[in-house]
């Protein structure tokens, strides 16, 4: 039966809740509003399904990779819209179009972050754009496992740590299953991310009702985090907007994110996307300041779908040295805050703007920005 003794050895996966035949594991909120599964010791029949499936307890070791690129997706809408170069939204498709389903993170009416599936390229736009929240999985697993079975076709996108969840929990490769995850340096607290939706709706006088974590208008590198009410828009560049800062600096993600099992070559997915930084420097004349992917392919399921989506793009070669050079998440897991444990006892004690001044100087800020 799992246990949760120590809070980095587990991601919330969910595939341990997802997994368990007698449905004795619920995952619950800690004080910093992170999800931990939490089982019934009564109905546990002790069957070690929950052990077997975790994905922390069978760490993966690293692999080779098949080829790295640089992609811009020709649609310069669609790239404007996305977080990088649009990759994503090309994979979606490419499967959309072979009659299969998607699974990705979407912003629900209550602004909560969770995972949905869509059948068409209609509803394509919700799932497009990162959204820097730990996503609900819900019964995503299940539904996936029941879909392949029936021979359907599945494009599952998410974190590093939840695809390695999702694979933890079938336990058996599907044909139709095809896997892309994102570079991911951690997942902010959604404890934390209510709390600032909260106090812009104080200073606005009215509730929040839309939220862009990577607006473009002044381009890429210079990205915006924007939150809109229906009067007014706040929100400032990710070196400046107090949510985004606390996040980059590490000060309010998941524990386990401080020594993820999954960078560095040791993604489950069939393909990984990252924001290609630096490519102002390796290839300043692909860059135009709207978005660069850096991807990496992973498999060779990946490279069968990656030469499908390969005319709707400009692509460049690269390697994976390269790639990681301006991007630290891409090889190694970013270290908590040292003032993590003081800001998250006393959460309360300020807004996130007076948290971010107190315990961020500018030079932690900028040092940083190589990652995002
Ligand atoms: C929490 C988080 C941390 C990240 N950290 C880094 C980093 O350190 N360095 C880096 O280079 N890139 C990071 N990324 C990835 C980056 O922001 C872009 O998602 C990536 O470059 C792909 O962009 P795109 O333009 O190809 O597609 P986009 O359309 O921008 O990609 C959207 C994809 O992201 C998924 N997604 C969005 N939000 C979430 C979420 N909360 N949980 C799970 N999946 C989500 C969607 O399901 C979809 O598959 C992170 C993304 C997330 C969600
Ligand atoms: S050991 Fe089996 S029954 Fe018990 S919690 Fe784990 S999966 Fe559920
Ligand atoms: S990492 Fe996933 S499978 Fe392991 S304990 Fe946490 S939620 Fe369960
Ligand atoms: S850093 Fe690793 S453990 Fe944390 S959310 Fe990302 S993939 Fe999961």
């Amino acid at each position: 039966m799992i246990l949760i003794d120590d809070k980095s050895a587990c991601c919330d996966c969910g595939a341990c809740a997802s997994v368990c035949p007698k449905k004795c594991i619920d995952l619950r909120a800690d004080d910093e509003g992170f999800l931990y599964p939490r089982a019934d010791e009564k109905s546990c029949i002790k069957c070690g399904l929950c052990e077997k499936v975790c994905p922390l307890l069978h760490r993966p070791t690293r692999h080779s990779v098949a080829g790295v690129y640089g992609l811009k997706n020709k649609d310069e809408e669609v790239r404007l819209t996305s977080s990088s170069g649009g990759c994503f939204t090309l994979l979606a498709q490419a499967v959309l179009k072979r009659g299969g389903c998607v699974y990705g993170a979407v912003l629900d009416e209550e602004l909560t972050v969770r995972h949905i599936r869509i059948d068409s390229e209609n509803e394509l736009p919700r799932l497009r754009g990162s959204k820097y929240v730990q996503s609900l999985l819900g019964d995503c697993f299940k539904e996936t496992a029941a879909l392949l079975k029936e021979g359907k076709t599945v494009l599952f996108s998410g974190t590093p740590c939840q695809i390695a969840g999702l694979k933890g929990f079938l336990r058996r490769p599907y044909d139709g299953l095809y896997t892309v995850d994102v570079v991911c340096h951690g997942v902010p607290s959604p404890a934390v991310y209510r709390k600032h939706l909260k106090e812009i709706a104080a200073k606005a006088g009215e509730p929040v009702t839309a939220v862009r974590f990577r607006s473009k208008e002044n381009g890429w590198k210079n990205g915006r985090t924007l939150f809109y009410t229906a009067h007014h828009c706040f929100g400032d560049t990710k070196r400046r907007e107090p949510y985004m800062r606390l996040f980059l600096n590490s000060v309010c993600t998941r524990p386990s994110c401080s020594d993820c099992a999954f960078n560095d070559r040791r993604s489950l997915a069939d393909l990984t996307i990252a924001d290609y930084w630096g490519i102002d420097k390796q290839f300043p004349d692909f860059d135009d300041d709207k978005g660069v992917t850096l991807t990496i392919i992973n498999t060779e399921k990946g490279q069968a779908l990656f030469d499908a989506i390969e005319k709707n793009a400009e692509i460049l070669v690269t390697d994976f040295a390269k790639g990681a050079r301006y991007n630290l998440a891409v090889a190694a897991s970013m270290p908590v805050h040292p003032a993590r444990r003081q800001f998250f006892e006393n959460l309360n004690e300020h807004s996130l703007e007076e948290w971010a001044a107190l315990l961020l100087d500018k030079k932690e800020n900028e040092g940083s920005e190589g990652n995002k």
